[in-house]
């Protein structure tokens, strides 16, 4: 169901399909947005301090009458945060903002070069002092988790990454995987770009779903941890109906074969 969930390397459950809400206005829209995810049985929210709506967020999961704690709240410290104090500054700034006293998991937004380590430290220490259930990492390639594991003493998590059929991201899922680090999908609809793709097409017709629908399913097939965005009520109920179909091996083959290594978003490697 839309209520299943991974289980992080700490022991902490987290929903394997969550509501985005990259771009979607504080206020009216994200409150309603969340509140009809939540309506639809989602557990499971992204937000971003960068989003620049958190308080709308926190707004919708307290007026939507679904206790607290049955909810999986993200949020991100971002890039120009960065830093020991920076960060739990802003943790506190979020905080406050989404009007919680704990986050489900709190993430390095992006890789910034000379600060990540800082940054994370300061997860780390808000970890141990309970007022964050689980930590990681976003835009992380196996080069900047290689480098964190080196020094950190908690390893990530999760690492929230580019991922649709376009960016199968192969390499660095094995290696998260190995190291128990979960994915997480993000533009995992790419944007809207691949729905008239005859591949996706084909298979939609077959099971009777859409396009959007049948991605979700090959993240969860492939045990990737997916948060797309919506603000229409009736996509936001679609996205979260895709527990009662299966793709074949051959068609999850398929799907995987339309990688192209390619980005809509910023290369972590080159993104300041
Ligand atoms: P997405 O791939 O989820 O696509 C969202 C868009 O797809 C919608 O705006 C809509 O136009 C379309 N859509 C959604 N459901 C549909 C449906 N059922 N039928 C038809 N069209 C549909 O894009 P996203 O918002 O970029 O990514 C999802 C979430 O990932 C974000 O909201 C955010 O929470 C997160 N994110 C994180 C990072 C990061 O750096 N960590 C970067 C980008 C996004």
């Amino acid at each position: 169901s839309i209520q299943d969930c991974a289980i992080l390397h700490n022991g902490v459950k987290m929903p394997w399909l969550g509501l985005g809400v990259y771009k979607v206005k504080n206020g009216d829209e994200v409150i309603n947005a969340v509140k009809t995810a939540l309506e639809a049985g989602y557990r499971h929210v992204d937000t971003a301090a960068f989003y620049d709506n958190e308080e709308g967020v926190g707004q919708a999961i307290k007026e939507s009458g679904v206790p607290r704690e049955q909810i999986f709240v993200t949020t991100k410290v971002w890039n120009s945060d960065q830093g020991y104090e920076t960060t739990l500054k802003a943790f506190e700034t979020s905080l406050k903002k989404l009007g919680m006293d704990y986050i489900d998991l709190y993430l390095v937004h992006w890789p910034v070069r000379g600060k990540y380590k800082e940054t994370y430290k300061a997860l780390e220490k808000l970890y141990k002092d309970g007022f964050v259930r689980a930590i990681g990492v976003s835009n992380f390639q196996i080069h900047h988790l290689e480098d964190l594991m080196a020094e950190c003493e908690i390893k990530p998590m999760v690492n929230q990454v580019e991922y649709h059929p376009r960016l199968t991201q192969k390499e660095l899922h094995a290696f998260c995987k190995q190291h128990h680090i979960q994915l997480e999908a993000w533009s995992p609809l790419m944007r809207g770009g691949l729905f008239d793709d005859p591949t996706l097409l084909e298979i939609s017709k077959k099971y009777g779903k859409s396009p959007a629908q049948v991605i979700l399913r090959w993240d969860l097939q492939n045990e990737v941890v997916t948060i797309p965005k919506s603000i229409t009520p009736q996509r936001i109920k679609e996205n979260a109906d895709v527990f009662d179909f299966e793709l074949t091996p051959e068609e999850m083959e398929k799907i995987d074969a339309l990688n192209m290594n390619k980005r809509i978003g910023s290369d972590p490697d080159n993104f300041d």
